[in-house]
């Protein structure tokens, strides 16, 4: 954003800017140097001496506040004027966390004191880059900087926990696999959704570790509850789902991280399903390999939320996924609205013709398993069946007489 045509040369004692003035760029040094000054009681106390490659003026720039200082030149100077316009964008694209961060630092250099109360009488008083307005909101963001804390210290005091809410193929009525879904057991917030906690530790690249943390941990239970099957003689032909969040697609070790897990608990690649959510990819070329290189290795790929990403359906023409999800939205309203009904038919054909198996998700009704079934949909999860349970819940019920939904 330093644009090379906006030079300004300045003569020995020349000011460059005067305290008092309303500031509408910073600058940066290119030759000579430059001192800032402020005048307190009618003397002049030298504050700084800039020199080559030194920025100053940049503090009116960020909070639109009048200078706070003069710039006079000490020798011959030549400055590069840095414009508002390209800032202003930044900053306003910023996360808002960084936004407030740069506000209170801002209130602070300038040593007037953040008073909300104030802010919120009075929330134009001055126009500024970082809206002073938008301190009302700090309530809010200074929740969000407490919860990303809390979320870190959680994966080390162990309050992440895993339930488990097992699939079933219409087919034969039985438990086909399980879907691996994440729960923040918090001291002071009870047990905590992930549609509350995932976003923030995806922002936050918390989602590394804690995927990491979830990949060892799902696969041991896995491991875990397939013995006791085998004990009490059921069936463990099972797979196990487990959702992968965009920023993982970034993480280098996620599946050094899987094989080491599946190697220790003595699972093959086959038994696990990876869910991207149709959104990812938007992010471009790098899901396509990603998931050839997930296929490759033996895992199972499926496509999460399936008609809500708003992404084109050519995609899936080269998109090597093994299955589809039909979103619980699309399920939810199937029977009060036939339109909806008609896309969940044609997504069951669709999937069919490209030899993707169809689990829906969010069943909740008999009605709505008869229709999902009548359809030709393989899979269906839902409170129908069960929740997201515990281990202990899952295998409790797995381990019954007879754990059949109803046959086919
Ligand atoms: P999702 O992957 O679409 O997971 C399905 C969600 O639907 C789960 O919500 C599940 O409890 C809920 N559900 C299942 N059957 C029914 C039903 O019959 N009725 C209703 N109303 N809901 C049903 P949950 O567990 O709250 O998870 C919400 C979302 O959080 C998940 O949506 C997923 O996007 C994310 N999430 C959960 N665990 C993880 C994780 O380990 N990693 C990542 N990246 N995301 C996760
Ligand atoms: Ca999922
Ligand atoms: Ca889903």
């Amino acid at each position: 954003y330093v644009s090379k045509s906006h030079y300004k040369t300045s003569k020995p004692g020349e000011f460059i800017f005067r305290e008092g003035e309303p500031g509408t760029c910073a600058y940066l040094i290119e030759q000579g140097r430059v001192e800032l000054q402020v005048i307190s009681k009618g003397t002049i106390t030298p504050v700084n001496i800039m020199g080559v490659g030194d920025i100053f003026g940049e503090m009116a720039l960020i909070d639109g506040s009048n200078r706070s200082a003069s710039a006079v030149a000490l020798e011959e100077c030549k400055v590069i004027e840095v414009s508002k316009g390209h800032l202003y964008e930044r900053i306003e694209d910023a996360d808002p966390v960084v936004r407030f961060l740069i506000s209170v630092l801002m209130n602070r250099i300038r040593g007037t004191l953040v008073d909300p109360a104030q802010i919120r009488k009075n929330p134009d008083a001055t126009s500024t880059v970082i809206n002073i307005s938008e301190l009302k909101d700090n309530e809010e963001i200074l929740e969000k900087i407490k919860m990303e804390q809390s979320l870190r210290d959680a994966l080390d005091d162990s309050e992440y926990r895993v339930h488990y809410q097992p699939i079933l193929d219409f087919q034969t009525g039985e438990v086909a696999g399980f879907e691996a879904l994440m729960r923040w057991d918090s001291p002071e917030r009870g047990m905590v959704r992930p549609d509350i906690f995932m976003g923030i530790a995806e922002e936050t690249s918390l989602i590394i570790p804690l995927g990491h943390w979830l990949i060892a941990r799902v696969l041991r239970d896995f491991a875990r509850l397939k013995k006791k099957l085998k004990l009490a003689g059921k069936n463990t032909d099972l797979f196990m789902s487990i959702n992968i969040a965009a920023k993982q697609f970034n993480d280098p070790t996620l599946f050094k991280v899987l094989n080491r897990a599946l190697t220790v608990n003595g699972i093959k690649p086959q038994e696990v399903k990876l869910e991207i959510t149709e959104r990812v990819l938007i992010g471009g070329n790098f899901v396509y390999d990603w998931i050839r290189k997930a296929r490759k290795l033996g895992f199972s790929v499926a496509l999460d939320d399936f008609g809500t990403g708003y992404s084109s359906l050519s995609y899936l023409s080269n998109l090597e996924v093994n299955s589809l999800k039909v979103d619980k939205s699309f399920v939810e309203k199937m029977h009060e609205d036939l339109k909806m009904k008609h896309i969940v038919t044609s997504i069951v054909n669709l999937s069919k013709s490209l030899n993707l198996s169809v689990i829906a998700e969010g069943v909740e009704t008999e009605q709505e398993w008869e229709t999902l079934r009548a359809m030709g949909c393989n899979f269906m999860q839902g409170y129908l069946y069960s929740k997201p349970l515990p281990l202990n819940n899952v295998i409790a019920l797995l381990t019954k007489p007879d754990t059949k939904k109803k046959a086919a």
